[in-house]
């Protein structure tokens, strides 16, 4: 239904109307359930009309908009302006998406601040973290090449940056032509815009401002364990949850406390004792394994440090369906713990995912179908 309305130019202001932003955003109490991921799938549509902006400047829609907010600018630096249009407001707010999840791929670099762009392929958050020195702030990444020799200007940026920074910049291959710097969606393979993927996002970037509101406001709740016993998930998949939430899994250290000799670093990446914090959110592994989920969740900058009160900080903020998403997600990292650790089995991140929410959804339909057919039988469960 929402597609019918959006499929339509972007210079459209009647059929855009029809999906008011304040509307879609109403909190889960005034809006149900639906409002909320209905909000992050219409960002996902914006930015892919902001994706299409940047992508084709030549279309007749980059042209006019261009000609109206941005004569002197590019889309990506554009501002609200005097009197913006519900359209343009919309394509600002589908553009605050696509900076959140894009970094650019350096061609000749003129396109690029340094300081204030996403450019850096591993650093966190793609930005470079130290303040603006030696260049001004407003600088482009074009003065850190040697547009001659179309090499990086090595010693300057050495002087700049911090060592791993420095490293990491003079790593980005540079091409041998004068290329245009490419603007890349970080989450697709293949660096494309795709809605699914842009409305992953949008629903973690939620998320996490749910978990940074409540931080603010919030005190704990009696109810510890009601969310996670309400979660759309097995009872198995909730069970291990529970144990993981209570440290009573049987972790290396948690063996070795016990008395039993083994070796308590972790058998997957060697760098840490195997906990069930390491194991479930600080291993490579398990950072991988989240940022890949739909959650698309950075383990590594969060801000409680044991699991349980991590996983009980995630379930508050949570509806049950997400919530069964992610005690089936735990169930699954643990289990492909186990398949490491005993079957010495290392298995691809992405395909374990796919495979886990298919098999996580079946195992969750054949249990309710079981519950379902025993209260048929008068046995109740
Ligand atoms: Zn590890």
């Amino acid at each position: 239904m929402c597609k019918n309305f959006w499929w339509g130019q972007v210079g459209d202001e009647n059929r855009m109307a029809l999906i008011s932003w304040d509307s879609m955003s109403k909190p889960k109490q005034e809006g149900g359930l639906g409002f909320r991921n209905f909000s992050c799938f219409n960002r996902a549509l914006l930015a892919k009309q902001g994706w299409r902006l940047i992508q084709y400047p030549e279309s007749l829609a980059a042209q006019v908009l261009k000609a109206k907010y941005y004569p002197r600018s590019s889309f990506w630096e554009a501002t609200g302006g005097h009197q913006p249009s519900f359209t343009w407001r919309s394509l600002l707010k589908g553009r605050e998406l696509l900076k959140e999840g894009c970094y650019w791929r350096v061609g000749n670099g003129t396109r690029i601040k340094i300081w204030k762009d996403k450019w850096l392929p591993k650093s966190h958050n793609h930005l470079v973290h130290s303040t603006p020195r030696d260049l001004p702030a407003e600088a482009n990444v074009s003065a850190l090449i040697d547009h001659v020799n179309r090499a990086w200007r090595v010693q300057t940026i050495r002087q700049i940056f911090s060592h791993a920074q420095a490293e990491e910049i003079i790593s980005i291959p540079l091409s041998n032509t004068d290329l245009q710097d490419e603007l890349m969606w970080g989450c697709s393979k293949d660096g494309s815009f795709n809605v699914k993927s842009a409305t992953s996002l949008a629903r973690s970037i939620d998320v996490i401002k749910r978990l940074k509101h409540k931080a603010s406001c919030s005190s704990e709740s009696d109810g510890r364990w009601t969310k996670l016993w309400k979660a759309s998930a097995t009872p198995r998949a909730k069970n291990l949850c529970w144990r993981a939430c209570r440290d009573a899994l049987p972790t290396c250290v948690n063996l070795y406390k016990r008395g039993i000799e083994i070796d308590v670093i972790c058998p997957i990446c060697g760098n840490d004792y195997e906990t069930l914090t390491h194991i479930l959110l600080d291993c490579d592994f398990a950072r991988d394994f989240w940022r890949k989920s739909p959650f698309r969740l950075c383990t590594s900058n969060r801000r409680l440090c044991e699991f349980g009160a991590w996983c009980h900080d995630m379930l508050s903020v949570l509806d049950e369906d997400q919530s069964g998403l992610l005690v089936t997600l735990i169930w699954g990292l643990w289990s492909l713990r186990n398949k490491w650790v005993f079957e010495k089995k290392r298995e691809n991140v992405e395909i374990s995912l796919g495979i886990l929410l298919t098999v996580g959804v079946a195992m969750l339909l054949q249990w309710s179908h079981k519950k379902g057919s025993a209260r048929g039988r008068g046995q109740g469960l």
